[in-house]
């Protein structure tokens, strides 16, 4: 009979405890809500890292390393690079071929990002592909180029960037010496050249 007695109570608290539960929805969702939209706030905020490869002081590249992702307006990159660099490597522009600083230049050093100095091609794979830029078997680093499909004037291309500041540097093509077969065709303006010190 006891038993009896207490299962109304039992069950009339179960009752009590879910509309409690369904009265506290909307502050539950609530809840949820706002974690999400200040979750999606902070990974906004948050500057996007891109691992690359630095200059090591031997000349090579370094391990590896996480670099914040270098995102300016197109003022901001207009003031720093000029005219003609701000067309080319911001606007997806293109030199004219044989009249850059450096399709035939041979000194030997380091080339790097004319937007961010991020180190992209070195000397030692530079030649001379007698197309009027400056080519490259190989980059500096692989993770310090981008490769991107380009489809634009009615050509599907390989465009090569540069992995933290998506600078447009060229694109690179399948008819490259050996050892790589790559021949990475590069706007000058682009680049900024560092001569190696004997
Ligand atoms: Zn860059």
């Amino acid at each position: 009979m006891q038993l009896m007695k207490r299962q109304p109570v039992v069950h009339l608290q179960n009752v009590e405890s879910v509309a409690d539960s369904i009265m506290h929805l909307p502050t539950i969702w609530i809840g949820i809500a706002l974690a999400c939209f200040f979750t999606m706030k902070t990974d906004a905020e948050t500057p996007k890292t891109v691992t690359v490869r630095l200059l090591a002081s031997d000349g090579s590249p370094t391990e590896p390393t996480a670099q914040a992702k270098i995102v300016k307006s197109d003022q901001d990159w207009q003031e720093q690079l000029g005219q003609e660099a701000y067309i080319v490597a911001r606007g997806k522009g293109t030199e004219h071929p044989f009249c850059g600083a450096f399709f035939d230049h041979k000194k030997t050093g380091h080339y790097f990002c004319t937007c961010c100095a991020l180190p992209l091609f070195v000397s030692d794979a530079k030649f001379d592909s007698g197309t009027g830029w400056p080519s490259f078997f190989k980059s500096f680093a692989p993770e310090n180029v981008v490769v991107s499909r380009d489809a634009s004037h009615g050509m599907v291309r390989e465009e090569i960037l540069c992995a933290r500041c998506d600078a447009h540097l060229g694109h690179v093509f399948n008819d490259g010496p050996p050892p790589t077969g790559l021949r990475y065709c590069v706007n000058s303006v682009s680049l900024r050249f560092v001569e190696k010190k004997p």
